[in-house]
């Protein structure tokens, strides 16, 4: 951590969110031929790109000489047809993780606390800390968010509350009735940040219905993203929906241009490939039941996921993270979540699971 007395403490103390480890970092660090390597790291869709998302892209290419539209008409109207909300609403991302830190930046001063729970994604903590502001880290029920204890954390100093359901890296869910009561009963001058980046692998049953809630609280922030079941992570493309007057001081403050044109492109036909969900929906519910079956064979407990990926526990997460990297094999370890004895695998295609699971059975044989 640097120590350069230039920034305030709070930015001094800071630890950067760590990603996934890209293929090439490892290919060039164990000489590893690339194309052998898998990476099962970042919840990223492994279908590969939607075609109708290329061919946008091939297409908006003339147009990149030209700065994109600040606007996003477009990409907002698809948005807004889709999910039948009105564009005013709408607040466009270069990831969502933008619309994240942008909440943190407009809603909270260094006198506030924001609560988030323990486990959830990492950087709820950073925009917080980032923004100079103290998080109030609220304990978790069997890795998932305490909504009751959430709200008994929340402070007269309290402007914001993250909640992500389904939740990183644990993939623990909230139910809808529970979500409900959390809004109705949370103090209207505090901001909901609801970060929905895997809603869409959720049967419909377990979905809270979060864009109807609008209506009723002006407080709230959904938060969506086209990097997971939509396959766009290297595009860096989210967007928040929320009441018009949240969604217009977002819009203030968000840097011009902050989507680019390829992105916008790529997201108004991503939106749009319904064949594409359904066959990632397809590949995440057959994967799922593959690693659920090992883990169960190998005896390894695992926490119930209703998202793209699984954390599961082992005896030393680091040391097995690193018999993997040797293997090829580049999964999530989770010491930057306070847990040393889980790792995380994002579900791959049904090979890429099958040789996780092989280099894991090798592991815990050899
Ligand atoms: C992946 C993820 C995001 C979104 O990331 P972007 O790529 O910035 O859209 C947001 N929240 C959670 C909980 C995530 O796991």
């Amino acid at each position: 951590m640097s120590s350069s007395p230039l920034a305030p403490q709070h930015v001094r103390d800071l630890a950067p969110y760590q990603g996934g480890k890209p293929i090439a970092d490892l290919a060039r660090e164990l000489n590893l031929d690339p194309a052998s390597i898998i990476k099962l790291a970042s919840n990223e869709n492994p279908q590969g790109l939607s075609s109708k998302a290329r061919e946008a892209m091939l297409l908006a290419m003339d147009g990149l000489t030209r700065y994109p539209d600040d606007n996003g008409y477009a990409l907002k109207a698809a948005i807004a047809r889709r999910f039948a909300v009105q564009p005013s609403q709408i607040v466009l991302g270069n990831g969502s993780n933008d619309i994240l830190e942008l909440a943190a930046r407009i809603f909270v001063t260094p006198a506030d606390t924001v609560v988030y729970s323990q486990y959830a994604f990492a950087y709820y903590r950073l925009a917080t800390q980032a923004a100079g502001a103290r998080g109030l880290e609220v304990r978790a029920v069997e890795y998932g968010h305490d909504l009751g204890a959430m709200l008994a954390a929340i402070q007269p100093d309290t402007k914001l509350v993250f909640i992500a359901n389904p939740n990183n890296p644990t993939g623990t869910l909230c139910r809808p009735g529970d979500v409900l009561e959390f809004l109705e009963s949370c103090p209207p001058q505090v901001l909901v940040v609801l970060d929905e980046a895997y809603v869409e692998f959720l049967p419909p049953e377990k979905r809270s219905d979060t864009l109807a809630l609008l209506q009723r609280f002006p407080n709230l922030l959904v938060c969506r993203t086209l990097s997971k079941a939509y396959g766009l992570a290297g595009l860096r493309i989210g967007f928040g929906i929320a009441s018009p007057a949240v969604a217009e001081l977002l819009n203030r403050v968000r840097r011009p241009f902050n989507v680019n044109a390829l992105a916008q492109a790529a997201a108004v036909a991503a939106l749009d490939d319904a064949e594409f969900l359904r066959e990632t929906i397809r590949i995440n519910t057959a994967g799922m039941q593959q690693l659920t079956e090992a883990f169960i064979r190998l005896g390894i407990p695992f926490i119930p996921s209703h998202a793209n990926f699984i954390t599961f526990h082992v005896g030393d997460g680091a040391l097995l993270n690193q018999y993997m990297l040797e293997q090829g094999v580049i999964i999530r370890p989770l010491t930057n979540y306070g847990m040393r004895d889980s790792l995380r695998v994002s579900i791959g295609l049904p090979e890429e699971n099958a040789r996780f699971i092989a280099v894991l059975e090798a592991a815990l044989g050899g």
